[in-house]
Parts: C-alpha cells; structure tokens; sequence
C-alpha cells in the first residue's frame, strides 16, 4: 500500500523538520533551565532564543509569552481567574469555541448561520472567542469583539490556536488581554504551548510551585517542546502552498456532489469543512482511512463520540461534516489521490 496521505493538520500537524533538528540539538542537555551552573544557563538561553523566535513570528514582545503544555492550559490559566466556578460572574464564550473554552463559559455567545459570532450580551466578566474553528476553518471578527469587550469594559481572551501558519494573524489580535496558542498545530510537537499575555494583564496561578515563567505557570520548562515551538514558529511561510490546495480541494469536492460548510464566510487557508448530503462522515472517515486517506469528522477531541459536532449544531446545519485540513507537508498529488480516493467511497466514478 503506498504511504497514507494525511490531511488532519487541525488535529495535529505534522512535526517541521526544521523543528525536529532544533529539538535533537538539545534533546540531550542535562539541563533545568532554571539551574545556575553552565548546564542550565545552556537551557535557559535556548528557552529564551525560542522565546525570541516565537514573539518575532507572532509581532508581539517575548516578555509577553508565557510557556504552557498546549492550549488546553492557556485557555484555562486566561479563564480560571474570572471563571464562574471561582466566584466571578463567568466568561461569556462563542458556541462554537473549543471544548477547553467552553468547560470555563457560564453563557453562551450565539453564531448566526455562517458560524460568526453575532451578540454580545452584557452581564458578564470576559468574552472569549476564538480567532478560527478548528472544525469549519470560520475566522470571527475579534477586532470587534475586542471594541465590543472594551465597550462594556470587560476581559477578552482569543483561543487562536488555529490561526498561526493558516492565516495572517490580525493587529487586534494582540489588543486581547490575553491569547491562547498550541504547538502541534503549527508544525511544532505536541504538549507545548503558550498564553501570550497584555501588558499589565493579570493571570491566576492555576499551576503553583516555583517561580517559572515569573511565577505566572511553575514546573520545570519543556525545554525541547519550547525549541521546537520556536523553530517551527519561524518556517510559517512554509505554509503558504495551502491556499492553492484547499482551492483544488474544494473544486474537486464540489464536483463530488459536496457542500462546503461557511462557503461565503473567511475561512483558514488550510481547511475545508464539507458535508455530502446523507452520507455520514464518521463512515466516511474510516471508508477514507481504508484507502489511506486520513482526515477527520468534526474535531479530534470529539471525535471516537457518537455525538453531533456542536459546532455544526451551532450554526443550525443537520448532520455531519469531514474535515480536510492540509499543512506544510502537503503536495497537489496526495491532494488529487485524496479525491479519486473520495469519489471511490462516495461510489461515484473518479473525475
Ligand atoms: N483550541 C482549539 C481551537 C483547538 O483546536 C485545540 C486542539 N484541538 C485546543 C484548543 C487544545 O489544544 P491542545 O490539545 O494542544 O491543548
């Protein structure tokens, strides 16, 4: 069987081979970067070279980054703080938010049927929104849910896990108190993120110990897991054929008798979301992995669920959506066997 063709970049992305060599050139450092012999000082300044590498890619200073294990823990140190269960009056968030925003909402922010987000209800402590659906590829205005948050003076956090590599990242963005991002989504490895935080923005202590990342998250640092964020964060432009293939994509499933899911809203360069009218995309997910072609229906994380993509419900769309999400490692041919491998399952003759 030939190699499989992998096209789920939004459920982890493949490792950058820029990222892979950073990571083995320290991989063997016996080092804790906090330790003061020269060991340490060693593993500091690779931490803080990828701190660099990280803030330069994102357009925002490095003082601002704080190392996590993934976006799971960025969303939840930006969120605990003011969340409900900790005595605030809660965090208002998106309906299609990741479940790590959602576990933190008290209410919900309703999206209209090209999945933007479209009222902002006063009453809250915070808005979060995400910057692009990691299901869909649906980018949501955050200049103006910073304005609105702003407005009624209030927290704003963007989970903009899906943004980097995928699409330019907006000014606004950094205009939010505080921004949650993951490495495996970029073409670093998994397990490693950060929040990049406001100036003057104060976070809880949801991790207590040390006095790591200036006592804002303690535990020893993934000292490979953040030089591979900060390698993989500066081959972005590596990712820029995706436009150009999820074009094809879209024609190809187009022709399948297929509907793309947010056809006339701005959407991630590397995504497309699409539904085949009766046909279940869970069966068509393991139809397309006999053939070896890997995607997705709805998000990894709910994925193995029988439940519906709250997502989709969200938006007011019945039944079920495959995923395409392509990356830096993707070419034109896995993306055109990718296609005779849909018409095959779809039981329709190749075009
Ligand atoms: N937010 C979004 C939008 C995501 O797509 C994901 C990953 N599926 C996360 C948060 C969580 O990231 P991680 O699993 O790396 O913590």
């Amino acid at each position: 069987m030939p190699p499989a063709i992998y096209l789920d970049c939004n459920a982890s992305a493949p490792l950058h081979p820029h990222a892979r060599a950073a990571m083995l050139e320290v991989l063997d450092l016996p080092a804790n970067p906090h330790s003061v012999h020269r060991a340490g000082q060693r593993g500091f300044e690779a931490v803080e070279r990828a701190r660099g590498q990280l803030a330069e890619a994102l357009g925002v200073r490095p003082e601002r980054i704080v190392y996590t294990s993934g976006a799971t823990e960025a969303n939840a140190l930006a969120m605990a703080l003011h969340s409900h269960a900790f005595g605030g009056k809660g965090w208002a968030v998106s309906a299609v938010e990741h479940p790590s925003v959602r576990a933190w909402g008290s209410r919900t922010l309703p999206v209209d049927g090209a999945g933007v987000v479209c009222d902002f209800p006063e009453g809250a402590e915070g808005l979060s929104v995400m910057l692009a659906n990691n299901e869909t590829g649906i980018i949501q205005p955050v200049g103006e849910v910073v304005r609105v948050a702003r407005r009624l003076g209030v927290r704003v956090h963007i989970d903009a896990t899906q943004g980097p590599a995928r699409m330019p990242l907006p000014a606004a963005l950094w205009e939010a108190d505080t921004v949650a991002l993951t490495a495996h989504k970029f073409g670093g490895p998994q397990g490693v993120g950060a929040l990049v935080v406001g100036p003057g923005v104060e976070v809880g202590t949801l991790l207590r110990g040390g006095p790591q990342e200036r006592g804002r998250r303690a535990g020893t640092l993934n000292v490979a897991g953040i030089v591979g964020m900060g390698a993989a964060a500066s081959r972005w432009s590596d990712w820029s054929g995706c436009a150009a293939l999820t074009a094809r994509l879209e024609r190809g499933v187009r022709a399948l008798g297929g509907s793309i899911v947010g056809e006339s809203t701005p959407r991630l360069s590397n995504t497309v979301c699409v539904r085949f009218g009766e046909h279940d995309a869970g069966d068509l997910v393991i139809a397309l992995d006999m053939q070896g072609v890997q995607v997705s229906a709805g998000s990894a994380c709910a994925s193995g669920s029988p439940q519906r993509s709250h997502v989709l419900a969200a938006m007011g769309i019945e039944g079920s959506a495959l995923r395409i999400s392509v990356g830096w490692a993707t070419t034109g041919s896995e993306v055109d066997r990718a296609l005779v491998a849909l018409a095959t399952v779809l039981g329709q003759p190749s075009r």
